[in-house]
């Protein structure tokens, strides 16, 4: 299981994103990705700011969730010790890609978390989102960063999925490390 923070910001009374974002799954769809295996794109154009789809799924307590590790689903981390698991009540979000030059930001609105629009759109362009994984440093070893190796193809690519800056707690997911800090 992957977490990510994917540079989640505030919004800013953003109801109406709210509103559109839970209802708004005819406007994307999977297919197969040339980033990683399947990828949501847009059905529609969109323009900066506006909101695409609503990562759902069940806010539970990072703590929860550590011990059913699988390789394929995304916990997006929302505060301290709480993350969304699109495993449960999810949406297909979840199959959004990680890219360094993403066309996406996460959004989130008090304990929900928006994708919307970080560029202008097209049809049928591949929606993604830069995960800014966060992960211990204590198992930063040379397999774990292999396996978060980036091979988005963007220009700018930094070659991986883990995030290179510091972040501020509340923003990111929640890693071991972290939770044990704050224990
Ligand atoms: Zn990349």
């Amino acid at each position: 299981m992957r977490s990510k923070s994917a540079n989640v910001r505030n919004a800013n009374d953003n109801e109406a994103c709210r509103k559109k974002g839970s209802e708004s799954e005819k406007g994307v769809r999977i297919k197969q990705s040339t980033i990683h295996g399947t990828g949501l794109f847009s059905t529609k154009k969109y323009l900066p700011g506006e909101c695409i789809i609503e990562y759902a799924g069940k806010v539970r307590r990072w703590s929860d969730c550590e011990d059913e590790r699988t390789s394929y689903t995304c916990l997006m981390g929302i505060e301290r010790n709480l993350v969304i698991d699109p495993r449960i009540q999810g949406n297909i979000a979840r199959f959004i890609n990680h890219c360094c030059s993403p066309n996406c930001e996460a959004v989130l609105d008090g304990k929900k978390v928006f994708i919307q629009a970080a560029k202008r759109i097209h049809k049928d362009d591949e929606l993604t989102i830069d995960y800014s994984l966060i992960i211990p440093l204590s198992d930063q070893t040379l397999a774990t960063h292999y396996k978060y190796t980036c091979r988005c193809g963007s220009p700018k690519c930094r070659s991986t999925m883990l995030q290179v800056k510091k972040k501020k707690p509340t923003s990111g997911c929640i890693s071991k490390a972290q939770k044990a800090r704050q224990k």
